[in-house]
């Protein structure tokens, strides 16, 4: 669950500049909010950063949390990934990656894969409107989840693959019976 220091080092550095060159004040409680963010693959939500950063700050208020995750999304320096029962989570990985999210636990996994990045979007997409990126969301079980339903006696059912293609339409992908044991 954590990113090796050297990337969380990237990032905050390419943070730090990206800020410099938009003109925002790079200030300490702004940087530690992005640290936090920086430092997990979870895609934690915002309540959980304030969790985080408050151990090391423990003056920063939630609001400012808050408003601080607003701001560095809508400045794009990390990004709103996917809502999931009504809580936004946040994701400082700015590489082109995919997600694979647990419906059972709401965990949310990066993952790569040069073909889905490549992926041709359908001309009614542009119909709607210009595309800036487009990310591949994959919904099953994760293998703990699986495991412990697999221990509670119930027999791993058929799963339902779905990808979302964002910036445009939703597209469903049947995938049955592909989950990684
Ligand atoms: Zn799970
Ligand atoms: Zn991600």
């Amino acid at each position: 669950m954590t990113v090796p220091k050297a990337e969380v080092e990237r990032r905050v550095r390419r943070f730090v500049e990206t800020c410099r060159r938009s003109g925002l004040k790079v200030t300490h409680q702004r940087t530690e909010v992005f640290r936090e963010l920086a430092g997990r693959e979870d895609h934690p939500a915002a309540e959980t950063v304030y969790r985080e950063v408050r151990r090391r700050l423990p003056s920063i208020s939630r609001d400012t949390v808050y408003r601080t995750l607003a701001l560095l999304q809508a400045q794009g320096l990390i990004r709103k990934t996917q809502v999931l029962r009504n809580e936004g989570r946040y994701d400082a990985n700015a590489e082109p990656h995919h997600h694979f999210v647990c419906t059972v636990c709401g965990r949310i996994e990066d993952f790569e894969s040069p073909a889905l990045d490549e992926l041709p979007l359908p001309p009614s997409v542009r119909a709607l409107g210009s595309v800036q990126s487009a990310h591949v969301q994959v919904r099953g079980t994760c293998s703990a989840c699986a495991g412990r339903e697999a221990r509670g006696g119930r027999d791993g059912k058929t799963e339902q693959g779905e990808a979302v293609a964002l910036g445009g339409r939703v597209m469903t992908l049947e995938r049955k019976g592909d989950r990684d044991e």
